[in-house]
């Protein structure tokens, strides 16, 4: 686990700065920080401390909650390499979704904890109040906008498919009546079967984007579902399905020797904080995201990956 502390003074008054900058979109973090070192060093001793409490005040409850609790609890994904990966080694967690993670957490004051999450838990911990957010390759759906808020969006990658050299498929028609492995709880299914209806593969008859569900889709092409990635990767190995169809940030840890990518990509996928609908930290957590998509900083992280 990695943690960060930052002055909880400093962070009560940029938490200030933050809000009181903003009306639906936040100020950005960099003129939050100066604001704070200006008034900081300006101001007398007894103002301000009645800053601080007014800063306090101005916190909505949950977000206070966290301050309180003094640690920010995120579902991150431990094998996205770039993104949420887990040194078995060490332990440590490394990538631009942890950098996120830390940074919203420097700017509450707290520590960090990190839960990891697969497609199919983080939603479940987060409805429950394990996690106060998911930072983990999570997809911004209209459907999924039903129940969660997401960030402006930080990333935005694409599906792939990754097939065994033996198997002799390159593209998508090498899909056709084939079975294909994805997590439980993701967009991947959805997305291949809308790529191949689009490619004119597959006729797409009694395709409903409202009701699709891969455990019955047999038009075409089939899906089996996983709990976990590493289990699809076993699975293609075992030929119990002839492809893994993913995010290709997911994909790429197991594009081994004798695997290749088919030469489609498709779907883009935008990955956004996910916190709980209408909470106070949802709006908290976008004026922080967007400062950073203005300021430069997510692009930096971008870069520090290598993701670009
Ligand atoms: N990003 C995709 C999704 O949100 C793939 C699943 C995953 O993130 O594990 O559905």
């Amino acid at each position: 686990m990695k943690k960060k502390i930052v002055s909880a003074t400093l962070a009560v008054v940029m938490s200030m700065a933050l809000l009181m900058g903003c009306g639906g979109k936040a100020e950005t973090a960099a003129p939050a920080e100066e604001a704070a070192t200006e008034e900081t060093a300006e101001a007398p001793a007894e103002e301000t401390a009645e800053a601080e409490t007014e800063a306090a005040e101005e916190l909505a409850a949950d977000v206070q909650a966290i301050v309180d609790r003094g640690v920010l609890r995120v579902g991150v994904k431990n094998a996205v390499v770039g993104f949420g990966f887990e040194d078995p080694a060490t332990g440590e967690y490394s990538g631009m979704e942890i950098d996120l993670a830390n940074k919203i957490a420097e700017s509450l004051g707290v520590d960090v904890e990190f839960t990891a999450v697969t497609a199919a838990t983080r939603t479940e911990l987060l409805d429950s109040g394990d996690i106060d957010c998911v930072l983990a390759t999570f997809t911004i759906t209209e459907e999924r906008k039903k129940s969660w808020d997401f960030s402006t969006p930080y990333f935005t990658d694409h599906v792939g498919v990754l097939v065994e050299d033996a198997s002799g498929i390159t593209d998508l028609s090498g899909l056709v009546d084939k079975s294909v492995g994805v997590s439980s709880g993701s967009t991947s299914a959805k997305s291949l079967v809308e790529a191949m209806i689009a490619a004119g593969l597959i006729t797409g008859e009694g395709y409903d984007a409202e009701t699709f569900d891969p455990a019955t889709w047999t038009e075409g092409v089939s899906f089996k579902q996983y709990e976990d990635y590493p289990s699809i990767s076993t699975a293609l190995s075992a030929g119990e399905v002839d492809a893994f169809c993913v995010d290709k940030s997911i994909l790429a840890i197991y594009h081994t020797d004798g695997r290749s990518y088919i030469s489609d990509e498709f779907a883009p996928q935008d990955y956004g904080v996910a916190t709980t609908k209408g909470s106070g930290f949802s709006t908290y957590v976008e004026g922080l995201i967007t400062g950073w998509l203005e300021d430069g900083t997510i692009d930096g992280l971008i870069g520090t990956y290598g993701l670009n």
